[in-house]
């Protein structure tokens, strides 16, 4: 049994859909679970549409349902042609617009949004996409039967970003998905959304639907995880960066959560913690290109030292210096329960006997904690900064790799510079505008072509 997940880009149109579908047809001896995100573009104008309508631009909100509308209807007629079954389907779609056309109006009244609200009208988009998609399958042959992703995906009330409550899904996959996979069919449901236990609808959060599909994969001991997207997979780099970057074909779960931080859009990290617990294989694929050979994440990848270049800019340091009470023993707790309370949280940390440095990516509530830190000694803060990670499992036991990855730097000033206890990334703190210099010369250094 497999869990195959498209995303947005996969389901965006009819042809999208089609190859979907052919994708599907190529694996239903393996037992797929279907999860689909909503059509590309969606989710971001349902909450366009919803934001304008509580702000009082119900007009510009309406034009919004109407030309999802007209999209969605397209697409099924596309598909669907105009039998019965396309007319039925067309029908269903066209109610929960007009049910969101009702929310926006209400909305409109009302004056405001709420996480909650947000949420039915955010979800909306998985509620269109997969009916389609379940009937697109049908159409082709294949035994597919919709599950509303309610009663699967069970979760806290934490709208706009809901926990999952691993113990019920497992349950509710039990009693909705298995019988039908035992029964030769294949489930399809929108990823993303959720309900609590008591059936309010909730989502996962932005780019959830890689998180769906994982959860159901751990929940159901899935054998893989695929997650057909737009890209042949991850890569050694970022290709806007880099020229002549590899395809990553196996990397470790550590190493790609790594990447994941570094804002690599392919996967969203909490996707990787539900499978990495159960040990299951994630596949990254292009569903433009099903034939090519994708990046298998797992956790037993051969222990390269250098795996990926990652890189990010926009970083803050935050110094503290104080010879007195950095060597007493708490401090360090007591310094990162500052940024704790200030919900800021901390990338890269290296410490000496007087002084800690920390790196944070958010500085939303910087003046607080910079404010709160001041109790233990003089503290700075130097905006502008980036961060260049060379990820790898092997790093740690490779002295060559990182006097080479040094020697590449060349005279680039440091900042900061940490090595992970894990040994799984070497992490370079250099001036903003030095990101792109210093990924290039590393990725000659180790995946050759030349520094642009
Ligand atoms: N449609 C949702 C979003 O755009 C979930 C997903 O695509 O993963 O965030
Ligand atoms: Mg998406």
């Amino acid at each position: 049994m497999i869990i195959a997940k498209f995303g947005g880009t996969s389901v965006a149109d009819a042809a999208a859909i089609t190859r979907t579908v052919n994708i599907v047809r190529g694996c239903v001896d393996r037992q797929p679970v279907v999860v689909v995100s909503a059509l590309a573009g969606t989710t971001n104008a349902l909450i366009a549409a919803a934001e304008q309508a509580a702000t009082g631009h119900l007009v510009t909100a309406i034009a919004q349902v109407e030309a999802m509308r007209d999209r969605h209807l397209g697409v099924v007629t596309e598909l669907l042609g105009d039998g019965d079954e396309a007319l039925d389907i067309a029908a269903e779609e066209s109610m929960l617009f007009d049910e969101l056309a009702h929310l926006a109006e209400a909305l409109s009244v009302l004056g405001y949004l709420t996480p909650r609200s947000l949420d039915m009208i955010s979800s909306l988009g998985e509620q269109l996409s997969a009916p389609i998609v379940t009937a697109a399958l049908r159409r082709a042959g294949i035994d597919a039967e919709l599950v509303d992703g309610r009663d699967v995906m069970i979760t806290d009330d934490s709208y706009g970003r809901a926990e999952p409550i691993p113990d019920l899904i497992a349950a509710a996959a039990r009693e909705h998905l298995a019988p039908l996979i035992r029964g030769g069919k294949v489930p399809v449901l929108g990823g993303y959304i959720g309900a609590t236990e008591s059936g309010v609808t909730t989502t996962l959060g932005r780019g959830g639907s890689d998180y769906t599909a994982s959860l159901i994969g751990a929940a159901m001991e899935a054998e893989a995880i695929e997650i057909w997207t737009d890209v042949d997979g991850l890569l050694s780099a970022d290709p806007r960066v880099v020229q002549g970057v590899r395809l990553i074909e196996h990397i470790r779960f550590d190493e790609a959560a790594e990447l994941a931080s570094f804002g690599a859009k392919v996967l969203h990290p909490n996707t990787i913690s539900p499978a990495v617990k159960r040990g299951i294989p994630v596949f990254i694929f292009n569903s433009l290109r099903p034939e090519g050979v994708g990046t298998r994440i797992t956790f037993d990848a051969p222990r390269l030292p250098v795996r990926a270049i990652a890189g990010k800019n926009n970083v803050v340091v935050v110094k503290v210096r104080s010879p007195r009470m950095l060597a007493a023993p708490g401090a360090l707790r007591a310094i990162f329960e500052v940024f704790e309370r200030n919900r800021t949280s901390v990338d890269v940390v290296a410490t000496s006997e007087v002084s800690v440095s920390l790196t944070v990516d958010d500085d939303l509530h910087l003046d607080a904690v910079v404010a709160q830190l001041r109790a233990f000694g003089d503290v700075s803060v130097e905006r502008g900064r980036g961060i260049v990670a060379l990820v790898g499992a092997g790093l740690g036991e490779s002295s060559p790799t990182m006097a080479a990855a040094l020697t590449a730097i060349g005279d680039v000033r440091l900042h900061m510079l940490s090595l992970s206890a894990t040994g799984i990334n070497l992490t370079l703190i250099v001036d903003g505008d030095q990101v792109k210099p210093v990924m290039q010369r590393l990725h000659a250094q180790f995946f050759g072509g030349v520094p642009a």
